[in-house]
C-alpha cells in the first residue's frame, strides 16, 4: 500500500490565549506526494507558520487541535513522545527563518550538524558523523571549515545553509522550510532558492515551502496553497495560480509584484488596503470581505467553502 508522505484533512488549530481561543487554522486539508512541493503563502498572520509548526507537533502546550495528520503513514496527534522523537528529523525536518534565533550561539555549526545524527543514531561513530557533515557542508556550497565556526562568525546566508544542512542531517523524507529566505538580501534568497531546488531534482523529497512572496513561490513549488484568516482560499498548480489568480485574494497578492520593464507597474503598484483580520476576531461570513474589491452583500453572511475553480484548481470565493 503506498500513501502520501504527508495528510492533512480537516486540521483545526486553535490556541488558548489569556484572551480566550484564538483559531488560527480553520479546516485545511491536503496531500503532499513523494518528491513533491507545496508553498504556502499569504500574509502574517493567516496561518502558515502555525500550520507548518503542527505538522511536526511544535505547537504551544494548550493549543487545540482537531482534524488528522498523517506523517508517512503515521497518525501524527497519536504518536507517543517517543515516537514522535523518531519523527522528528527522520522523517520530517523543519528550517525557520532566522537562523540566528534556531542556532546554538554556545556551539559550533559541525556539532549542530552531527548532534541530530547521534541522537537518532543514524551513524555508528562521531567519525562517521564527521565525515556526513563534512559531505552536508559541501552539498549546501559551505567550506568544510565553517564546521568549526559558531553561529555568530557566519553570514546571514551561511547561517541558513548551516540549518539547511541540519534539517537534512537524518536524510528526512519531507522538509519544511519557514520562510527560510525572508531575511536574506536578494542575492544570497537566489542562492538558497537554487540550492533549495537542486535537492529536490536530485533526491525524492518532499518540500513544503513557506514565504509571504508569491514570486518565490514559482520558482520551487509544484503547487500553490493561498491561505487567508486560518484557511486555503484558492490552490493548484503554482505558475497557473500566479498568473490567472482567481480568488480575489490571490489576485491582489499576485498584483503587488511590479511588471519588468514595465514602468507603469513600477509607478502604480496595485496594492490591498488594510491588513488581514485577528485570528480572535474574524468578520462573518468571507473574511476578506472587508478588504475585497468585489465583495457583495451576500459575502457578509457567506463564507464559501473551497470549489473547483478549473483543472486541479480550487477557489473559496461566491463569484466561483
Ligand atoms: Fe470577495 Fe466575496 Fe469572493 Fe470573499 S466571497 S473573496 S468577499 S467576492
Amino acid at each position: 500500500m503506498s500513501w502520501p508522505v504527508l495528510s492533512v484533512k480537516d486540521l483545526t488549530i486553535t490556541y488558548n490565549s489569556s484572551a480566550g481561543l484564538v483559531p488560527a487554522v480553520r479546516g485545511v486539508s491536503f496531500d503532499l506526494a513523494v518528491g513533491e512541493s507545496l508553498g504556502l503563502a499569504g500574509e502574517s498572520g493567516c496561518g502558515k507558520s502555525t500550520l507548518a509548526n503542527s505538522l511536526l507537533r511544535l505547537l504551544p502546550e494548550g493549543t487545540v487541535t482537531s482534524g488528522e495528520v498523517t506523517i508517512d503513514g503515521q497518525d501524527l496527534f497519536a504518536l507517543s513522545p517517543g515516537g514522535l522523537r523518531a519523527v522528528r528529523w527522520t522523517t520530517g525536518a523543519i528550517v525557520f527563518q532566522g537562523a540566528l534565533h534556531a542556532l546554538n550561539p554556545v556551539q559550533t555549526a559541525g556539532r549542530q550538524v552531527r548532534e541530530p545524527m547521534h541522537v537518532h543514531e543514524t551513524v555508528a561513530s562521531d567519525d562517521e558523523a564527521r565525515v556526513r557533515s563534512r559531505q552536508l557542508f559541501e552539498r549546501v556550497g559551505l567550506s568544510a571549515n565553517l564546521l568549526e565556526a559558531y553561529p555568530h562568525q557566519l553570514s546571514g546566508g551561511q547561517r541558513q545553509r548551516v540549518l539547511i544542512a541540519m534539517a537534512l542531517a537524518c536524510d528526512p523524507q519531507l522538509l519544511i522550510a519557514d520562510e527560510p529566505t525572508t531575511a536574506l538580501d536578494l542575492m544570497v534568497q537566489a542562492q538558497v532558492l537554487a540550492l533549495i531546488a537542486e535537492l529536490r531534482e536530485e533526491s525524492s523529497l518532499s518540500l513544503i515551502f513557506i514565504t509571504h512572496d508569491l514570486s518565490v513561490l514559482t520558482c520551487v513549488a509544484d503547487r500553490l496553497a493561498i491561505m487567508y484568516a486560518g484557511r486555503i482560499v484558492e490552490q493548484g498548480p503554482s505558475m497557473d495560480v500566479f498568473q490567472n489568480a482567481t480568488h480575489p485574494y490571490t489576485k491582489a497578492l499576485a498584483a503587488a509584484f511590479p511588471t519588468i520593464g514595465d514602468p507603469a507597474s513600477r509607478k502604480a503598484p496595485s496594492g490591498l488596503a488594510g491588513d488581514p483580520p485577528t485570528p480572535g476576531a474574524l468578520p462573518s461570513g468571507c473574511p476578506f470581505h472587508p478588504r475585497c474589491p468585489l465583495a457583495e452583500d451576500r459575502c457578509r453572511t457567506i463564507e464559501p467553502d473551497l470549489r473547483s475553480s478549473g483543472q486541479g484548481r480550487e477557489a473559496a470565493c461566491v463569484l466561483i
